[in-house]
């Protein structure tokens, strides 16, 4: 897969334009491929996606259906849009917005009730991984996040191994650093679950992705795509790294 987050960018004229000229370029090679605009984004991409085999993603939702929970957007309302899929436990929601492991794992559970395919996201900041504490810290928030799903549930899993000090830094995890992150996560889903279960999630990885570097990282085996912020903005940088799935 290749996960589009947009981040809080782009005005609906200006989604609908990035939409018309990212169709153009990818031509029919849109299987897996997924862009998550801002909510006010969304129904003009919808519409400009349709017949496209593009998919639909929020960057975010609340795990109550509906209620005082002023600002917030529900899975109810999502769901109404057409959106499939949508972006859970962010960096930037984790640390801007203070969401919490327990967060994480309630609007997994949401996602799950209400029929919307979660990516979820975890990773390490630069202390972290320095401190050696990548692995503990993967398999915590892996847990977390996947705890109370059932074998069905897990068996179509989409995570994002999204190193924090690689996202917006122009610094890339390396292929192997990726490669072995998203492997901790298999073995969690793994122990969780069932191996197969493991084997068979989508892992992608995020933290600077562009068409320089998207190969490599794709080519690892415990890879299977990429969640480009800042690249998924420039349509033809987006096309090239969908064109590195494809290659
Ligand atoms: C992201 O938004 O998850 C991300 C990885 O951003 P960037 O590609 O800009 O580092």
């Amino acid at each position: 897969m290749v996960i589009g987050n947009w981040k809080m960018n782009k005005t609906p004229s200006e989604a609908v334009e990035l939409i018309r000229e990212l169709r153009a370029l990818l031509g029919d090679k849109t299987e897996g491929v997924v862009v998550c605009p801002p909510f006010v984004c969304i129904p003009a991409v919808r519409e400009t996606l349709a017949g496209s085999g593009i998919g639909l993603g929020a960057q975010n939702m609340y795990w109550e259906e509906k209620g005082a929970y002023t600002g917030e957007i529900s899975p109810l309302m999502l769901k109404e849009l057409g959106v499939g899929y949508v972006i859970i436990g962010h960096s930037e929601r984790r640390q801007h917005f203070g969401e919490t492991d327990e967060m994480v794992h309630k609007k997994v559970q949401t996602a799950y009730r209400f029929g919307l395919l979660p990516i979820i996201c975890v990773g390490e900041t630069l202390e972290q991984r320095e401190k050696g504490e990548t692995k503990d810290l993967l398999i915590r928030q892996t847990r977390a996040a996947l705890e109370g799903l059932d074998a069905e549930q897990a068996k179509g899993l989409v995570m994002a191994y999204e190193p924090i000090w690689a996202i917006g830094t122009g610094k890339t995890a390396s292929p192997e650093q990726a490669n072995d992150a998203a492997g901790v996560i298999r073995g969690v889903i793994g122990e969780m679950f069932r191996a197969e279960a493991g084997k068979s999630a989508v892992i992608v990885y995020g933290g600077s992705i562009n068409s320089g570097n998207a190969r490599e990282i794709f080519a690892m085996p415990n890879i299977n795509g990429g969640l480009p912020g800042g690249a998924s903005l420039k349509p033809d940088e987006f096309a090239k790294i969908v064109n590195a799935l494809y290659i």
